[in-house]
């Protein structure tokens, strides 16, 4: 016969456990809702003067209110009950605002320099809230090669009248210049930009703008506030797919549009246009980006330490024709890079000597460590083709005009070891068809 026995616990273990409800229970147990010791709420207004990995540990969250909780919980309800008649706790709707997404908004903001921010549902929906600030008829300047995604929510506008927008090399500041109408109302800067890396001087194109009385609005989607912080060259806002570095993990998408200290009325239309376009995060993919922003600083610098790796490798390749990295010194704008980024990023892009479909399509075949897939800023490094790829929604002359050619590889650097990324392609350069 099998005999089931009781585990022995000592009698001292089973007091000891700290589980309320037990007789040996140590500790006051106080009503939800009960003010914290006063060291938390004293945290807030430290945030500010903090380092940057410290602002991307706590910037938004304050142990929770109600049990003390260190990550804030997921307020998972789209709607909030009144206290009283026209009485309520801050919140009465998701869509118009949510204690989740509010403290990744308050994160996001603090680690821009900004006053608040807006999420949405992804980068996309980010880019349309800052785009439906512009009255319409207006005219738009924004860099050449810019995001295909961006490239195509323009070219909609366009064609569905209204919007005018003249694509442009912003490094060249004298031709932005000329380019001002008596109506544009924006210029759309991405720096590093997609996926050619080319740089654009925020404060100067800040600068021109401002004169003419248009916004700038800069996508930081490639650097973060870890590496660029647009609000200190001039922007009026800053733009944000979450879905990559900031999350970091490739398993949500979301997007933030951040608006800078002392304008109260921008901030204010950027949280109306995500309520009235209905754009606005959902508290659990909310919950997934401030759990990605905690190591941020950290896999930045592992991102960007791989980049350079990777960079220069390349660089020293005959099958490479050309590499496009910031932290080259050979890129021509790498002076800027050092003075306007804290950091070079870790995006990569470069192109084959001899660069038919066929060799490229090795390549991209090749490789093991880096997956063949859309999307950049995650853990796990990707290859992507931009011609067929991310950037498929521009016309093949767009792409022409923008230097986007067929033999473009992208890559965006992951955290693995560098010296696995290195071998990986070694080999798929080495097995290169002669
Ligand atoms: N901005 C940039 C620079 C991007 O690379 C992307 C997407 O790749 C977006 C915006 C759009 O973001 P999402 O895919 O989250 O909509």
């Amino acid at each position: 016969m099998i005999r089931i026995q009781e585990p022995a616990v000592s009698a001292d273990l089973h007091l000891d456990a700290n589980i309320p409800g037990n007789p040996a229970y140590q500790f006051t147990i106080v009503p939800p809702g009960t003010p914290a010791r006063a060291g938390w709420s004293e945290r807030a207004p430290l945030v500010s003067d903090a380092g940057l990995a410290t602002k991307c540990v706590h910037a938004g969250v304050q142990p929770d209110p109600a049990y003390g909780a260190v990550m804030p919980p997921i307020y998972q309800s789209s709607t909030f009950a009144f206290r009283d008649v026209c009485t309520n706790a801050g919140y009465d709707y998701t869509r118009s605002g949510n204690p989740t997404r509010a403290a990744l908004e308050e994160a996001l903001a603090t680690l821009e320099g900004g006053a608040g921010s807006t999420c949405t549902t992804t980068g996309m929906a980010a880019v349309l809230v800052a785009l439906n600030l512009l009255l319409h008829p207006s005219h738009l300047i924004c860099t050449i090669d810019c995001y295909g995604g961006t490239f195509r929510v323009l070219e909609h506008a366009k064609q569905a009248g209204g919007l005018a927008v003249s694509y442009l090399d912003l490094a060249d500041v004298e031709a932005v210049d000329r380019a001002f109408r008596p109506n544009t109302g924006m210029v759309w800067i991405e720096t590093p930009s997609n996926p050619l890396l080319r740089l654009t001087d925020i404060q100067a194109v800040a600068a021109v703008a401002r004169r003419h009385g248009a916004l700038t609005v800069v996508d930081n989607t490639f650097l973060t506030p870890v590496l660029q912080r647009p609000f200190e060259h001039g922007a009026d806002l800053v733009v944000h797919s979450t879905t990559k570095y900031l999350n970091g993990h490739s398993d949500v998408v979301g997007g933030a549009v951040v608006a800078p200290q002392g304008r109260p009325a921008l901030l204010q239309r950027i949280q109306s246009m995500n309520n009235l376009l209905g754009t606005s995060q959902s508290p659990h993919d909310a919950f997934l980006v401030l759990r990605g922003l905690k190591t941020l600083s950290l896999r930045m610098k592992a991102h960007e330490a791989g980049a350079q790796r990777v960079a220069e490798f390349l660089a020293g390749r005959p099958e490479v024709a050309k590499v496009q990295y910031p932290g080259l010194p050979t890129h021509p704008q790498h002076a800027l890079a050092r003075r306007q980024q804290q950091g070079f990023g870790a995006m990569v892009s470069f192109e084959l000597r001899d660069g038919g479909r066929d060799r490229v399509d090795h390549v991209l075949r090749t490789l093991r460590w880096f997956t063949l897939a859309e999307s950049l800023g995650g853990v796990e490094s990707l290859v992507a083709h931009p011609a067929s790829m991310t950037h498929a929604s521009m016309t093949p002359e767009a792409r022409r005009r923008a230097g986007i050619g067929d033999s473009l590889i992208r890559l965006s650097i992951g955290i693995e070891d560098p010296s696995d990324l290195v071998a990986d392609l070694a080999r798929a350069l080495d097995s290169l068809p002669a």
